[in-house]
């Protein structure tokens, strides 16, 4: 009976309930050994000039291969570990990979610029500018080639503070970027008293270029107030040529996105660099994705 039925129902949704607080608690759990057990991983996203078609640099992706949960997203981790207190632990990790990786490509002759992505604790973290300084100087690395970043969520946390890592990075010589931009509550106009260079304008709004003229119009515009500020603009989410095609008409810098490529394993960034170069300079453009 209908009773019945419904009292079912609610057991199984608190059931279900209790099945996501236990995965999250063992995730908190199991974090704290994640860096140290050789369970993280980076991926690696290219990012592309958009008028020349150039590789301008990679951004660096966590990934966490839990050994029975399997592959868990960043977009549940990340989290996770900001909750708990966890997340200097994976920054420290994520620093020291990236510098490890960039000195390996150097020293191989490919001097790659990478973007890493900040958490909310780390920019109002006093210790990391002295951290990454000494990780760059112990790989022998510019800081130049190094892009952070943040979100606008992350800085809005605490601004003050924020501010101060950042200009404390800033004049170390560090690269910074505003990341998401367009989803959190922050202006251009307060984003311009931050010491940043480049913006990266959220997928959702690039997800939607070719069908809707009120996202064509955010991106025009966060572009051309963007250039006005001085800024670099990035395009995140490119997934299809026509919004490659539209991005250019707009000015936007440089794109990032599955058109271009997928995020893909280290081992795989040194051919995916030559099989990209090479079909540019054959002229057949990097269109076949
Ligand atoms: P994000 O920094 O905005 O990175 C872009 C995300 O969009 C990545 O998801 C990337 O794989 C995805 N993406 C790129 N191009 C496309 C596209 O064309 N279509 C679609 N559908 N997706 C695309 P991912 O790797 O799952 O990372 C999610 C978020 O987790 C990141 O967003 C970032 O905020 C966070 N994250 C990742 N790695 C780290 C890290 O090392 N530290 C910190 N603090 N956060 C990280
Ligand atoms: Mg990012
Ligand atoms: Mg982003
Ligand atoms: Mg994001």
């Amino acid at each position: 009976d209908r009773a019945k039925a419904s009292r079912m129902r609610h057991l199984r949704y608190l059931e279900g309930q209790d099945e996501q607080h236990q995965r999250r608690l063992m995730l908190v759990r199991d974090l704290q050994h994640a860096a140290a057990q050789g369970q993280l991983k980076l991926v690696y996203q290219p990012q592309i000039d958009t008028k020349s078609g150039e590789i301008n640099g990679f951004e660096a992706l966590m990934r966490w291969h839990h050994p029975t949960l399997g592959l868990v997203s960043p977009d549940e981790f990340i989290g996770l570990a900001e909750q708990s207190g966890n997340i200097a632990l994976l920054t420290r990790w994520l620093i020291d990979s990236v510098g490890r990786q960039m000195a390996e490509w150097e020293a191989r002759g490919r001097m790659l610029r990478i973007s890493i992505n900040l958490s909310a604790q780390d920019v109002i973290d006093p210790a990391l500018p002295d951290r990454l300084e000494s990780v760059m100087h112990h790989y022998r690395l510019s800081p130049a080639r190094l892009c952070l970043e943040v979100t606008e969520s992350a800085i809005i946390q605490d601004p003050v503070l924020a501010h101060r890592t950042l200009e404390k990075l800033r004049c170390r010589g560090f690269r910074i970027a505003v990341d998401d931009f367009g989803t959190g509550y922050s202006s251009l106009s307060q984003i311009r008293s931050l010491p940043i260079e480049e913006l990266k304008i959220d997928k959702s709004f690039i997800f939607g270029l070719d069908d809707s003229a009120d996202d064509r119009t955010i991106v025009r515009s966060t572009i051309e107030l963007g250039h006005n500020l001085g800024l670099e603009i990035v395009a995140e989410g490119v997934e299809s040529s026509v919004s490659r095609q539209l991005l250019n008409e707009l000015g936007c810098d440089y794109l990032q996105g599955y058109f271009i490529s997928r995020p893909m394993a280290v081992e795989d960034v040194p051919d995916w660099i030559e099989q990209y170069d090479s079909q540019k300079s054959t002229g057949k453009g990097s269109d076949k994705g």
